[in-house]
C-alpha cells in the first residue's frame, strides 16, 4: 500500500436530527484521482467539508496529510488546495495578476508559468477575469488553487456547466494534476468524468459508503450485461425471455449468463424467421452501476417506511 494522504475511519455527521454522514471509512493514497459520488443529498460536501477542515465533526477520527484538519492549523492549509463551486475573484484583475496574488499567500508557490500551463490559460495570461469564458474562470478558480504548490487538492464539481469542449479541456487540466504528482478528491454528479478520470470512486448514498473500487473494478463486479434489440412489426418476444420494452421500442433484457441468454433468444429468433434488429450486447457502464446501486438504496427506505 502506498502512502495514505486521507484517512478517514467511523466519520459522523448530525445536523440535529439528521445524521448526514453515517460511519464514513475513507482511504485515499498518494497521488489518487479520488472521486466521491453521490446523489443530491448524500453526504458528500459534508464528508469533504469536514476534510477541508470547514465543518466539524460528530464523531470519528480524521488524518489529512497528517493533521486533523478539525484543528484548522496552517501547515495543513498551506499543504492543500481547495477549489470550491464558486469563487469570487476580482473582475478587473489579469488572470496573471490574480493567480501572483494567491502565490503571494505561500511561502513556496508554484512558479507562475508552471500554473498556467498546467490549467490551460497561458494564452489568457494577460486578459482581465471579467473577459474569461465560465470555462477559462472554472479553470483560473483551480489555478488559484495550485498557487501554493498543494499536495492535495479539493475539486467540487469542476466541470458543471459546462459544454462538451470545455469539459475535455478541464479533463485534460486535471490529468495534468496527476501526472504533476497531486492527490486529487474530486466531487461530480457526472458519472463519464469519474470514469474517465479517477483512479479509484467511492459511491456514497444517505451519509453511507456503499462501494468503493477503480471504475472498471465497479463495473466488472457487477457480472450483468445487457441484450437489446428491435423487434420488427408484428413479431411477438415471448415473456419468458424476459425482455422489456423501453421507451424507444428498443427490447431489453439484463443477464447474468449471457451465452445461455443469448442462445435463448438466437435460437427462438431462428426458429421464428425473426430478425433481430439493431443486437447489441454491452457491460454496463459505471452510470448503470450507480444508478443500481442508488436505487436499491430508494427501494429499501421505501420498504422500511
Ligand atoms: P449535493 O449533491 O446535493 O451537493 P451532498 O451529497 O453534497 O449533496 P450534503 O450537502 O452533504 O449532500 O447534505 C447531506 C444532508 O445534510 C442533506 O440532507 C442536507 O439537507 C443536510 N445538510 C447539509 N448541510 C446542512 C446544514 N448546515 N444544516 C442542516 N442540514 C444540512
Amino acid at each position: 500500500m502506498g502512502e495514505a494522504v486521507i484517512e478517514v475511519r467511523g466519520l459522523r455527521k448530525r445536523y440535529g436530527e439528521l445524521e448526514a454522514v453515517r460511519g464514513v471509512d475513507l482511504r485515499i493514497e498518494r497521488g489518487e484521482v479520488f472521486a466521491l459520488l453521490g446523489p443530491n443529498g448524500a453526504g458528500k460536501t459534508t464528508t469533504v467539508e469536514i476534510l477541508e477542515g470547514h465543518r466539524d465533526r460528530s464523531a470519528g477520527d480524521v488524518s489529512v496529510l497528517g493533521y486533523d484538519p478539525g484543528r484548522h492549523e496552517v501547515a495543513l492549509k498551506e499543504r492543500t488546495g481547495v477549489v470550491l463551486q464558486q469563487t469570487g475573484l476580482e473582475p478587473y484583475l489579469t488572470v496573471a495578476e490574480t493567480v501572483d496574488m494567491f502565490r503571494g499567500y505561500y511561502p513556496r508557490p508554484l512558479p507562475l508559468d508552471e500554473i498556467l500551463e498546467v490549467v490551460g490559460l497561458k494564452e489568457q495570461r494577460d486578459q482581465r477575469v471579467r473577459r474569461l469564458s465560465g470555462g477559462q474562470q472554472r479553470r483560473l478558480d483551480v489555478a488559484v488553487g495550485l498557487a501554493g504548490d498543494p499536495e492535495l487538492l479539493f475539486l467540487d464539481e469542476p466541470t458543471t456547466g459546462f459544454d462538451p469542449t470545455a469539459r475535455r479541456g478541464a479533463w485534460a487540466m486535471i490529468r495534468n494534476l496527476r501526472e504533476l504528482g497531486k492527490t486529487v478528491l474530486l466531487t461530480t454528479h457526472y458519472l463519464d468524468e469519474a470514469q474517465a478520470l479517477a483512479d479509484r470512486v467511492a459511491i456514497m448514498v444517505r451519509g453511507e459508503i456503499v462501494a468503493e473500487d477503480t471504475p472498471a473494478g465497479l463495473v466488472a463486479a457487477d457480472a450483468d450485461a445487457v441484450i437489446r434489440f428491435r423487434a420488427p412489426e408484428g413479431a411477438a418476444v415471448p415473456e419468458n425471455l424476459g425482455f422489456g420494452e423501453r421507451e424507444d421500442g428498443l427490447m431489453e433484457a439484463r443477464t447474468t449468463d449471457l451465452t445461455r441468454d443469448l442462445h435463448t433468444l438466437t435460437s427462438w429468433a431462428l426458429d421464428e424467421g425473426v430478425v433481430l434488429e439493431d443486437l447489441t450486447v454491452s457491460r454496463l457502464s459505471l452510470e448503470d452501476v450507480f444508478l443500481r446501486l442508488t436505487d436499491e438504496d430508494e427501494d429499501e427506505s421505501e420498504e422500511a417506511s
